[in-house]
């Protein structure tokens, strides 16, 4: 991870840690690895055709497959579609891999969440009042905190200041 901006900075915040830092790098790498990747689920479905007198309509069926069948979301729907046997091989790693991505992911995620946790600065309540609905909502409250540097006199933000 290339350390970028001064270094006082750096100092002055506690968090993260050398060893937040060097993990948050080994989970980058570990991403960096896992090559491509496939959304949805596949389940393995057996099928029922068409034809009466076939022995997938018998009692008891024997139904025919089984199929593999991919589901995943596309704005909201379904969409569902069939893998060959060959498809299947050459992509199942692509899925095992969505779900590898995932981990890492949540491992950051967590990794992120501690770190701002174990922020001090998040343990008080802002004294400003909440933006209004209806007024845009500019990142103008508190945005000077996360520069680095003093921190700027800090006046609560009345709503003559809110503009940008
Ligand atoms: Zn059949």
């Amino acid at each position: 991870m290339p350390e970028t901006g001064d270094l006082r900075c750096q100092t002055e915040n506690v968090s993260p840690t050398p060893a937040q830092r060097a993990q948050a790098a080994a989970i980058a790498a570990a991403i960096a690895e896992i090559g491509f990747v496939l959304p949805g689920t596949l389940t393995e479905r057996p099928m029922r055709c068409g034809h009466r007198n076939c022995r997938c309509h018998a009692d008891p069926p024997a139904l025919h497959g089984p199929y593999h069948q991919w589901t995943r979301k596309v704005a909201g729907k379904t969409v569902t579609r069939f893998l060959s046997d060959d498809q299947l091989a050459d992509y199942s790693d692509w899925f095992d891999n969505q779900h590898r991505l995932r981990q890492l992911i949540g491992q950051l995620e967590a990794l992120s969440l501690a770190i701002v946790e174990a922020d001090p600065r998040g343990k008080k309540k802002p004294k400003t009042t909440p933006v209004k609905p209806g007024i845009p909502s500019h990142n103008t409250v508190g945005a000077a905190r996360l520069t680095c540097g003093p921190a700027p006199d800090h006046h609560p933000i009345s709503p003559g200041h809110a503009q940008t």
